[in-house]
């Protein structure tokens, strides 16, 4: 396996190795000193293990052998980055606690429990001095991280004492395996190595570790490798990937932008413990290391200091990685500085940095070959996956699923790519540990050089963002209190309060020159230290260069997403507490409690469009309540179409219509209005096996709002008579079209199980499979059909809405694709709701909504029985179709749809009636990633009135419409 002696030595291959030979004693605390050597069988391994000579460099070749301080080897019985080795967690964690044990450099502290109840930690290592003053040093980084808690003279006298706390993440990704194995081997080489670069880093610098993110999507996979990808070979692999790695998300919790996921909150948490100045994620795709420089489109709110420190380290490692002779590193040209939703902007976000490494490496620990084309032949093709990705492009690991293929060859040779790895050779898991971790100790190194400079940056970004009001004038945001529905309001503050951000309410009624507010109003100023974040969620996005694609989502403004009303203003009195008394939110959350009014035997809760609503059904699931048709008045209350009327135990409604913040009045008769009762459905929520990452979100959110369900797959599918154990049946967004929801995942020839055993404990959760492969099938498509036909109701999100279309199941519902064209990641654009009396716009109020385009199919819905005879006039548009986009740029309301005419007139809601039962069909995903809260009501409404939906059908005419 070995090239070792055939390649060529370089220059730097030995001064680093003599000079920490020949340091053989090495200090320890208290005076202690212990013998250091040099682990011989360390080097021997990982130079059998490194495939070529020039993907290793000299900082990583050798390893110390200090006695009572235990090596990754001595705890896990294999150095970093054997081959076909991959570490538990609970083995991570019990190697950084036996660290900690052994040396007063390394700290292990608990931050919080996964999903799955592992612990969440977070590692420091630094000098003797570093961990033992480690809360002095916590302190002078939350005074850097508030500028008006110090006087400049102040601050430069901290940052003369600070330490730069540089933290690292591995195991964000699951399949992104390798930086969480290297991670052990730089905590240890911090501690133990005697060297000028790893004494200075060790010195100036304080380093923190989050061991592997997703701890346990970490432990599914390792499973889901020793089960299948460690016996796969070239040409032989199952082609399929784990189901699951989080309890509900896979790559997504590198776009949680609200942290939702806990492992992200607890992560967000400590960030406000610590402030850490540089968050750094590693991850895993990239031919052979690509190095974020914050490329454009480029978020304008960020400090321009940033930008530029963000090239500056990429620029470092790029020279010193070529120094070491190692080629294929780069930057720019993949990941862009739009969205801020990435797990390391919470730095960035709040003054500091982020960082993020693509090391290449495989979801295994298995080395493969890889083919890499030459530099004058920009089309070579990878079957390894790897090699071929420019911006948006992806390779090997599980980045590539996000990616689109092709953009680019990292093979050639760019001005940000000045030696790029061309040729074939093989890639083993010891490379990517050389790659990530002489990275790490070079941006290290970086810091430990400047970590003065590094410090007074954060300080003065700090200092900036409480200015950045004065260059775009914004002095505040205002969210009028008196809203309709208040439970998204709250929502939307402690979303912002999450975030650290600072929010007063007003005392009174107040007057800026926008407008009049009334009291208890919530006002965002400006003028404090995460003022640039509270300005990046809260305005449209006005993305710079519709020629510029965007690596994720190119719009989120939260009031927008949350259809709650939020204001800008200039006015600079809401600085001035002599003009408006603010009093400022001190809780991290609030509540505002609903209220009852009056007494009577029924309780009305209006229908404001709350997504608790749909809590307080549930919660009360042994009452009678019903939902009134249209709306009525009761004193001064007016009840719009959709709000409850409850039987019954007055009490007990008080209490939950208080804890869930909705607004309730007593009445002594029912009112006069049709009603219909709300039965609970029996709820399906189908998944694939090849894509539950979107269905995850979808599960989240219901398991948040408590609407229990049952989440089946093709297995009971399958099984048929879905009809006797299912009311309604949830596709979510999955798959990219009708025919990847019924096929699935390819069968290569076996089956492919997702099972618990005693060898593989963490297969097997949320579901299990003997064979994921397969997908449900025709036979599948025929019980989905006998279920509608039998009076079920099947409801699409997205994507999934080409299933119904193209197989028939809404046989009048044609779904059409945009061209090569539009473009259009996920900006927040008008509908229309054509049907406002249908059950699943309760609680709108508006005709226009706004709603986060999902790039789902464009529906048109055909009514023309004679194409021959078209009737004289514009088409009509039927009656099964609820809402529609209008299209246009006119109607985009922030961040990028290119070529938005294409989306004119299309069908964004269409509902179906198909034999008993009906087909609702969503084009966009009112479900999206915890963001889109004011679209959830709409979801949670078909389910409420399941079986209270009327679509009249449409008259006999010769009619085609939802058509452009
Ligand atoms: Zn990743």
């Amino acid at each position: 396996m070995s090239q070792w002696g055939r390649g060529r030595r370089r220059w730097l291959s030995f001064p680093l190795l003599v000079l920490f030979a020949s340091a053989a004693i090495h200090a320890q605390s208290s005076g202690k000193k212990a013998v250091s050597t040099n682990d011989e069988d360390f080097a021997k391994s990982v130079k059998e293990w490194t495939t070529r000579p020039d993907f290793i460099s000299p900082l990583v070749d050798h390893l110390p052998k200090v006695a009572g301080i235990p090596s990754p080897k001595d705890v896990l019985g294999h150095h970093i980055g054997e081959p076909k080795k991959l570490t538990y967690y609970a083995d991570i964690l019990k190697y950084y606690r036996a660290l900690a044990a052994a040396t007063p450099r390394v700290k292990v502290v608990t931050i919080g429990r996964s999903n799955e109840d592992r612990d969440l930690v977070v590692v420091f290592v630094g000098s003797d001095d570093s961990i033992k003053n480690l809360e002095q040093y916590r302190t002078y980084l939350g005074q850097l991280a508030d500028p008006r808690t110090i006087t400049p003279q102040q601050a430069t006298q901290i940052i003369a004492k600070a330490k730069p706390l540089y933290h690292l993440s591995g195991g964000l990704h699951s399949a992104e395996v390798g930086p969480s194995e290297m991670l052990m081997e730089l905590a240890y080489r911090l501690v133990t190595e005697d060297s000028p670069i790893i004494n200075a880093i060790r010195d100036n610098v304080i380093v923190s570790i989050t061991p592997a993110a997703d701890p346990d999507g970490r432990d599914r996979n390792v499973d889901w490798y020793y089960k299948y990808g460690i016996n796969e070979t070239e040409g032989r692999t199952t082609g399929a990937s784990v189901p699951y790695w989080g309890k509900y998300v896979f790559h997504d919790d590198n776009r949680d932008i609200n942290y939702s996921q806990v492992e992200m909150r607890s992560l967000l948490d400590w960030y406000f413990e610590w402030h850490p100045p540089i968050m750094h994620d590693l991850h895993q795709a990239q031919t052979l290391l690509y190095t974020f420089s914050g490329q454009a489109p480029q978020n304008p709110n960020l400090d321009p200091i940033l930008y530029a420190e963000l090239p500056m380290m990429a620029n470092f490692e790029m020279a010193q990685f070529a120094k070491y002779g190692m080629p294929g590193v780069w930057t720019h040209g993949f990941v862009d500085m739009w969205s801020p939703g990435y797990l390391a902007f919470m730095s960035s976000n709040h003054n500091g940095m982020i960082r993020m490494y693509e090391i290449q490496g495989f979801s295994g620990a298995n080395t493969q070959k890889m083919r890499l084309g030459n530099p004058n032949s920009p089309a070579a093709g990878n079957p390894a996956g790897a090699g071929q990705g420019g911006r948006g492009a992806g390779a090997g690991t599980a980045d590539a699923a996000a990616n689109a293929a092709g953009r680019g060859n990292q093979s050639v040779r760019e001005w940000y790519r000045p030696w790029p790895a061309t040729g074939e050779f093989e890639w083993s898991l010891r490379n990517n540990t050389n790659y990530g971790e002489t990275g790490v100790i070079t941006a290290l190194q970086y810091t430990s050089q400047f970590p003065k400079i590094i410090l007074e940056n954060f300080y003065v970004k700090s200092r900036n963002s409480m200015n950045a009001w004065q260059q775009d004038g914004i002095t505040a945001y205002v969210i009028p209190a008196g809203q309709r529905d208040m439970t998204r309001v709250e929502r939307l503050v402690n979303l912002l309060r999450l975030q650290g951000i600072e929010i007063a309410r007003t005392a009174a009624d107040a007057e800026f020159d926008d407008g009049k507010y009334p009291a208890g109003s919530f006002v965002v100023k400006r003028n404090q230290p995460y003022s640039r974040l509270v300005k990046t969620l809260l305005e449209k996005q006005v993305y710079p260069d519709a020629n510029l694609r965007t690596y994720d989502d190119a719009a989120w403004t939260m009031g927008l997403m949350s259809q709650v009303d939020v204001k800008e203003t200039r006015d600079k009195h809401v600085f001035d507490s002599g003009y408006v008394k603010l009093n400022p939110i001190v809780e991290r959350e609030i509540h505002l409690p609903g209220a009852l009014t009056g007494s009577g035997s029924l309780t009305a809760v209006a229908h404001y469009g709350s997504n608790n609503m749909i809590t307080l059904r549930y919660r009360l699931r042994d009452m009678k309540i019903q939902a009134a048709e249209k709306e009525f008045k009761h004193g001064e209350t007016t009840l719009p179409a959709g709000s409850f009327v409850i039987t019954g135990d007055a009490a007990r409604v008080k209490g939950e219509v208080e804890r869930l913040g909705l607004t309730a009045v007593a009445l002594s008769s029912a009112p006069d209005v049709p009603l219909h009762d709300l039965d609970l459905p029996r709820l399906a929520v189908f998944s694939t096996w090849g894509n539950t990452q979107e269905v995850g979100w979808v599960r989240y959110a219901f398991d948040k709002f408590g609407v229990p369900f049952d989440l089946i797959y093709k297995e009971r599918v399958k099984k048929g008579d879905l009809k006797s154990a299912y009311d309604v049946i949830l596709m979510p967004m999955q798959g990219g079209s009708g025919k990847r929801i019924v096929f699935d995942v390819e069968n290569r020839g076996q089956p492919i199980e997702y099972k618990k055993s005693d060898r593989f404990t963490f297969l097997g959760m949320y579901g299990e499979s003997d064979d994921i492969t397969g997908g449900m099938g025709l036979e599948g498509v025929a019980e989905f059909e006998k279920f509608v036909k039998a009076g079920g109701v099947l409801v699409t999100l997205g994507t999934a809405s080409y299933f119904p279309a193209e197989f028939g199941l809404a046989p009048r519902v044609d779904a059409a694709r945009t061209s090569p064209q539009f473009y259009a990641p996920g900006p927040i654009v008008e509908a229309e709701i054509l049907k406002p009396e249908h059950p699943i716009f309760y609680g709108y109020d508006k005709k226009t909504i706004p709603v986060r385009y999902a790039s789902g199919p464009l529906l048109t819905v055909q009514t023309n029985t004679n194409p021959f005879e078209p009737p004289p006039g514009p088409p009509p548009t039927p009656n099964s179709v609820l809402m529609r986009y209008p299209g246009g740029d006119e109607h985009v309301l922030s961040g990028l749809m290119r070529g938005a005419a294409e989306i004119r007139n299309r069908a964004a809601i269409v509902d179906e009636p198909s034999g008993k039962g009906r087909v609702i069909l969503f084009a966009g995903n009112p479900c999206y990633r915890w963001q889109n809260f004011g679209e959830f009501n709409m979801l949670f409404n078909t389910v409420l009135n399941y079986n209270d939906i009327k679509t009249v059908p449409d008259k006999p005419a010769n009619t085609t419409a939802g058509q452009p």
